[in-house]
């Protein structure tokens, strides 16, 4: 399995959107996609929820005709799937009346299929950051969203700002026939899952690798290797995989972040899993694959 194949597994990675971007900087090709009966709408709520169907495990579309103008004029371009339907996201602040319900990203992942999920997530990010990019970093003036939704643009001074995405490393360190896992304070006392941390300014992911093992465990990393990428949309971040080998399974105190870090054997993390003992991240996340292929194979 190649790394394509191992992200492909991820919940939110496997939207294969044409996200259409010539079309964002076309105000004619968008104000006729807006009015378009075909035109499919992504509505986003608040708390990272989205507008989903009644049984909450696939997005709710609204048609044109359920938005007012002004909601259709401030649509968000997604992109166009395969049959050349357009998709937008909008931004509501109630549930509007029809079938459906709120739904969250998290439920939506383990219960929607992978062009659902990523639609979801995109959707997510999106709305997140157009709430929290009104207002120009530079000089305090409110600022307008065009190219689609995707810039917000300071009438003021002329900064643009694009939507960011925080990466974050997520690790599965090995060494000999035991893995490192740690449990984060108010999680239950049996689940464990994989450590990581935020990408520093100045940081290859390497450098990162190597110095988020060694803060939460004091770890000594040889080397790593890339394993597959999540886009995890709470609020910002895209998760980037990785399998790393430590010189030795001497640990030291951590910085406090996680409660309790140790090695399992597969055979213990096996037999845990199997008795109730111990338990792993949800099956949609990049954390559970990690612990996942490392378990399958043999040592
Ligand atoms: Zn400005």
């Amino acid at each position: 399995m190649n790394a394509s194949q191992r992200s492909a597994r991820n919940a939110y990675a496997g939207l294969g959107l044409d996200r259409a971007h010539a079309r964002r900087s076309d105000a004619v090709w968008l104000d006729t996609a807006r009015e378009d009966a075909c035109t499919r709408f992504v509505l986003t709520l608040p708390d990272t929820k989205l507008w989903a169907n009644a049984t909450g495990d696939a997005l709710q579309w609204l048609d044109a005709a359920a938005l007012d103008a002004g909601q259709r004029a401030r649509a968000s371009l997604l992109g166009l799937d395969a049959a050349g339907v357009a998709y937008f996201q909008v931004v509501g602040a109630k549930a509007p009346a029809g079938p459906g319900q709120a739904q969250g990203l998290r439920a939506l992942a383990a219960g929607a299929d992978a062009f659902h999920a990523g639609l979801a997530a995109y959707a997510a990010a999106l709305a997140h950051w157009q709430r929290t990019s009104r207002y120009c970093p530079a000089c305090g003036a409110a600022t307008e969203h065009d190219d689609g939704g995707h810039r917000a643009r300071c009438p003021r001074c002329g900064l643009s700002q694009f939507p960011r995405t925080d990466p974050a490393v997520i690790v599965l360190v090995e060494h000999a026939d035991a893995a490192l896992l740690g449990r984060k304070p108010g999680w239950p006392r049996e689940r464990f899952s994989t450590l990581a941390g935020f990408v520093e300014p100045g940081e290859t992911l390497e450098d990162a690798v190597r110095r988020e093992i060694a803060e939460e465990s004091g770890a000594v990393i040889r080397a790593c290797d890339y394993h597959s990428s999540q886009p995890w949309p709470f609020p910002a971040s895209l998760m980037l995989g990785f399998t790393a080998q430590a010189t030795s399974r001497a640990l030291a105190a951590g910085d406090g972040e996680l409660a309790e870090v140790r090695w399992f054997t597969r055979a213990e993390l096996r037999a845990g899993l199997a008795d109730g003992s111990l338990s792993l991240p949800p099956g949609f996340s990049v954390a559970y694959h990690l612990i996942a292929d490392w378990l399958e194979q043999t040592h």
